[in-house]
């Protein structure tokens, strides 16, 4: 295939995107349930007309004025008042119209931008944990904070811009038809015609002259950073040289593209100017022939010379609004291919609520993998009565958390089932399974506000009273009521403004709060020093009591007195039940154990 066939193919295909991208669009503009959203937009689109309306009636009364004027030259001179005033309520008129339409429809834009935003966002949380793992956050939000901005900027560029200018266009074309002859309306149409296309097609070309000048800008201050950043590296090897060199590489391109950008705009603004002057001035020689032979007036002279400029008033902005409506246009595809993105774990048709019954959970032959080269759970099966507590131990990486997001259903399991309460859990709702889950992660990421804010995100409607409880189960009671806002503290951003520890304990006690029915603790202590551990292994087994409890850990002192312990390797489970039966089996279990009992004598 040449490039220019590829390049035609392309083209198509962004029609088509558009075109795409617009027919989505359509429903934000005429919702089904909102009525004040139609009446706004009818009201809209009638001012829209009447403004236009007005606008191409004010050259007119202008060359009325003139008319009376000229015509009373000889006699006495007869200031036509009327008219005059006529002409300033017209002006008024039209500016009024307008800015009644633009504050009408701003509910109608803002009403779209909130509802494809809250529709993003929405759709975003739906999505699987490993869509989120791949993407960076921030470009998630660049994309729908633009995609949003797209439609605001495109709906009133349509809108307001594009479709008024082509009914203006139209009118003036009609009016000069009809009031002079054919041939005015012809080369006021071809004369708007040859500008457009001039336009569209200039402005296309010089689009990758001012891509290029964006690069290279971001290139070049990429490299002065990674350059200055690199300060000493730069001196260990006297390369001030080199790094000049490439500084001013990129600069050179920058400067290239910067004046043909600009060399190009000026072609660009010199050929409008050509083709709207020789459009006046033909149009001009036609009226001045015209008036010399009586079949137009001075008034009608300048009617034409009026209505050109005021129709290029617009068309001036015609390649900017081109660039941009072009920009919002691929934004907004971005956008909306995220809300078209497949949701991975989804509930089955007519899916069910989970009946909790005390929490019995079985793996059945479960195996898993992230990506398909790589298993991660091969063929795991264990069963945990409900009300009883399994540990899962095992070396890094050995799968243990893969487990618990498995039970949360983050991920669906690649072969075999998970039944909890004798239910398979890809066969309840999310919804109603993950409620009766409780999970104290690994990491523990807080959210921005207060620690009242995010130990009540545990159950929102908790009182006061009850988080207090929780906090205090958790064993950071004491220390909020030290702090000098209490509860009212900020954390910072992901509660960096914590302790790993504090961290850990606020998120066990949002989790307490949450009061679920199966509890997993992921190395839920892992970042507290040993006597708040014992602590809150206090607290652990008061809240776990009777509640199926699943803890993952490293430090196998902590699950000694598990109902059962699993141990896990590469994935495999290769050795499970109590800790004094695994000490007698002396596998991995007996080796990890000895391992840590060394190490803590030494540490002794
Ligand atoms: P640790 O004790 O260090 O927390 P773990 O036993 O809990 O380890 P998992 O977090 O279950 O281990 O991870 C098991 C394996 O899966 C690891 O090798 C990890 O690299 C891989 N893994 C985890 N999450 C993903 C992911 N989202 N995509 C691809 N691979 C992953």
């Amino acid at each position: 295939m040449d490039l220019e066939m590829a390049d035609k193919l392309a083209d198509d295909k962004n029609s088509y995107n558009n075109l795409r991208t617009i027919v989505t669009l359509l429903p934000y503009l005429w919702p089904k349930n909102s009525l004040e959203i139609k009446y706004r937009i009818v009201i809209a689109l009638t001012f829209l007309f009447a403004a236009k309306g007005v606008t191409v009636g004010i050259p007119f009364i202008y060359k009325l004025v003139i008319d009376t004027i000229t015509q009373s030259l000889s006699a006495l001179i007869v200031i036509p008042i009327g008219l005059i005033i006529a002409y300033g309520v017209a002006r008024l008129l039209a500016q009024t119209f307008g800015e009644l339409r633009d504050a009408i429809f701003a509910k109608v834009g803002q009403r779209a931008v909130r509802d494809a935003g809250f529709k993003t966002f929405r759709h975003l949380h739906k999505l699987s944990l490993r869509f989120h793992l791949d993407r960076q956050t921030g470009g998630l939000t660049r994309s729908v904070e633009r995609g949003t901005k797209g439609i605001s900027f495109l709906l009133n560029f349509m809108l307001f811009s594009i479709i008024p200018t082509l009914l203006e266009i139209l009118m003036v074309c009609i009016i000069m038809g009809a009031l002079f002859n054919i041939w005015f309306a012809i080369v006021t149409f071809v004369t708007i015609a040859g500008y457009i296309y001039w336009t569209l097609g200039v402005t296309e070309w010089r689009l990758k002259f001012r891509r290029k000048m964006n690069e290279m800008d971001n290139e070049a201050s990429t490299k002065a950073i990674d350059s200055l950043l690199n300060y000493e590296t730069v001196k260990y090897f006297n390369n001030e040289v080199h790094e000049g060199k490439r500084f001013d590489e990129a600069l050179s391109s920058y400067e290239e593209a910067a004046v043909k950008s600009q060399v190009s705009l000026s072609t660009l603004n010199i050929g409008q100017g050509l083709i709207i002057s020789s459009g006046i001035t033909v149009l001009m020689i036609m009226a001045g022939f015209g008036v010399q032979d009586k079949t137009m007036t001075l008034g009608d002279f300048v009617l034409v010379n009026s209505y050109l400029i005021q129709l290029f008033i617009p068309l001036n902005f015609l390649g900017f609004v081109y660039r941009e409506v072009k920009q919002s246009l691929i934004d907004m595809e971005d956008m909306f291919r995220l809300t078209g993105e497949k949701i991975e774990v989804r509930d089955i048709k007519n899916a069910e609520a989970f009946n909790f019954r005390g929490g019995k959970l079985k793996f059945s032959n479960v195996s898993f993998d992230y990506n398909e080269n790589r298993r991660i759970l091969d063929n795991v099966s264990f069963e945990l009565p409900a009300g009883k507590t399994l540990a899962i131990v095992g070396p890094s990486g050995s799968g243990k958390s893969t487990i618990a997001r498995l039970i949360y259903r983050f991920y669906d399991v690649t072969s075999g089932r998970i039944i909890l309460d004798d239910q398979s859990i890809d066969e309840v709702t999310q919804d109603s399974l993950r409620q009766q889950i409780g999970i104290v992660p690994q990491d523990t990421v807080l959210f921005n506000d207060s620690i009242y804010y995010n130990i009540a995100y545990g159950r929102p409607d908790a009182s006061p009273s009850e988080i207090e409880a929780a906090a205090n189960l958790a064993s950071i009671g004491e220390f909020i009521s030290s702090l000098p806002d209490g509860y009212n503290t900020k954390v910072g951003e992901r509660g960096l403004k914590l302790s790993g520890g504090e961290k850990q304990r606020i998120a066990i006690a949002r989790t307490i709060l949450k009061d679920p029915g199966i509890l997993i603790f992921d190395e839920a202590t892992s970042a507290l020093d040993s006597r708040t551990e014992k602590e809150i292994q206090t607290a652990f087994s008061q809240v776990s009591e009777n509640k199926t409890t699943i803890i993952i850990a490293h430090r196998l002192s902590t699950v000694v007195n598990a109902d059962n312990i699993i141990v896990l390797n590469n994935g495999k489970l290769v050795e499970s039940g109590s800790h004094e039966h695994l000490l007698q089996a002396h596998g991995l279990y007996e080796n990890m154990w000895k391992r840590q009992l060394e190490k803590e004598e030494q540490e002794d």
